[in-house]
């Protein structure tokens, strides 16, 4: 007799469970996705997104932010960075090379965080950053520039309805 109930609560349980496990699917199976058809569709990043590392350059004086001061470099906890300055004719200090190597950074931020001339940034967008080769991850200044938007040219980013940033 014992067993007979035990089969039948068993049954029971069972059933609760799956009634249980379905109306969770079932709850979801209406719920409107927010998946993404990446790379058509992109999710537009937080600001404090870190993906590529820039040098900003200002174009109006035509000439980096950088003054070469190597607090970048000493705060690199990998050795990424690699540049030299030089001392221009009227006495201030300019960065005439720069190399960051994104091979083996860890974009932990500490060189943009070390810089006191506002030269060095994060690009929320640029995280789209595969290469073949290894080598093509080592950037030079040339490569590095970045021209800060006006505010004009750069409105602020709407998100599309259909995503959320979490
Ligand atoms: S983000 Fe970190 S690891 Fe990368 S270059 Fe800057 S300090 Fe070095
Ligand atoms: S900390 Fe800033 S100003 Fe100094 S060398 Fe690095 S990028 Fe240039």
């Amino acid at each position: 007799m014992k067993k007979i109930v035990t089969y039948f609560k068993d049954i029971i349980v069972g059933l609760v469970n799956l009634i249980l496990g379905m109306s969770v699917t079932i709850k979801y199976f209406f719920k409107k996705t927010n998946t993404q058809q990446y790379p058509e569709e992109k999710l537009p990043l937080p600001d404090r997104s870190r993906s590529l590392i820039k040098l900003i350059y200002d174009q109006e004086k035509e000439e980096f932010n950088c003054v070469a001061c190597m607090m970048c470099q000493k705060a690199c906890p990998n050795n990424c960075i690699k540049l030299e300055g030089a001392r221009m004719p009227d006495g201030k200090r300019k960065m005439i090379n720069f190399k960051l190597d994104f091979s083996t950074c860890i974009f932990c931020g500490y060189c943009v965080e070390a810089c006191g001339f506002d030269a060095l940034t994060f690009i929320p967008e640029d995280y789209e950053n595969s290469v073949y080769q290894r080598g093509s991850l080592l950037h030079d200044e040339h490569a590095l520039k970045w021209v800060r938007p006006t505010v004009a040219s750069n409105p602020p980013r709407e998100l599309n309805q259909s995503t959320q940033v979490i």
